[in-house]
């Protein structure tokens, strides 16, 4: 399993010099395994991840299962921006989300709809799929993909990745302190290699001014991983006013209290 970061901010671009080292774009994550292609969110990053595609595949055809955690601007602003999604019939897109309100290829449509955006999805031409995806377990060509909510407004799904090499669990947007998710979290996460999660602010942050906001801190993630028995801990989801200055002492500080700690970066790779 090969793991590459296309976009690790939360909540808004912040193409900003100060920020560029951890990279400004919001959330995606790319999943190789073997031949096949997985994407988790459609932030940002996603538009530069459609552009590496199609120069890899060239004049062959690009299949994926894009994993859609939820529908804040910060995990769906890219998908207008993706060129594979434009190029040819034979391209094939299967997206999984919980859209719980209305149907997913609704959901997804309306953010291109007029007057957000100047072209709608009818000129898209890749084939594209949307499947309801509820908490549980999924199995997919060489992976089973498990889902569970997490504790954020109006939702948010984490998901875990399980092949024969590794574990992978990728859990961001998600708020500490409710019992129940507190436990789904952990769930999640037991035993996982590698764990991506929301660390978007800083512990006293969090506490002064941040409570109910659907996010999470670095000391949290590591409470996480120590009590989930996960073995590596990515810090994803990176506050707009945090620099890499900041970022750069929050892994120094983590690393107090767990030494597998690091945070994601644009262009960041990870072999499981
Ligand atoms: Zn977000
Ligand atoms: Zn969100």
């Amino acid at each position: 399993m090969r793991v590459k970061f296309w976009g690790v901010r939360g909540s808004t671009p912040t193409p900003h010099p100060e920020n560029l080292r951890y990279g400004g774009n919001t959330s995606c994550v790319e999943v190789r395994i073997g031949d096949s292609l997985y994407i988790f969110d459609c932030g940002t990053g996603f538009r530069a991840l459609g552009q590496q595609l199609r120069s890899e595949f060239n004049s062959r055809n690009i299949c994926a299962h894009v994993f859609v955690s939820h529908f804040h601007w910060d995990h769906i602003q890219g998908i207008p921006f993706f060129g594979p999604l434009y190029d040819k019939p034979e391209n094939r897109f299967l997206f999984h989300s919980s859209s719980r309100t209305r149907s997913l290829k609704r959901v997804m449509e309306e953010q291109m709809t007029s007057p957000y955006f100047p072209v709608d999805m009818t000129e898209m031409k890749a084939h594209r799929a949307f499947y309801d995806f509820e908490e549980g377990s999924m199995p997919l060509d060489d992976v089973v993909v498990q889902g569970s909510w997490l504790n954020h407004p109006q939702g948010c799904m984490g998901f875990r990745i399980e092949t024969k090499t590794g574990v992978l669990v990728y859990a961001t947007d998600n708020e500490p302190g409710d019992p129940e998710f507190d436990k789904n979290v952990r769930k999640l996460a037991a035993g996982a290699d590698v764990l991506i999660y929301d660390s978007q602010y800083l512990p006293d942050e969090y506490i002064a001014r941040k409570r109910g906001w659907g996010h999470s801190h670095w000391r949290e993630a590591i409470n996480i991983v120590m009590e989930s028995g996960a073995k590596e801990l990515v810090l994803f989801h990176h506050d707009p006013d945090h620099d890499d200055a900041c970022i750069d002492n929050v892994v120094k500080e983590a690393r107090n209290y767990y030494p597998k700690v690091r945070a994601a970066a644009e262009g960041m790779e990870l072999i499981l």
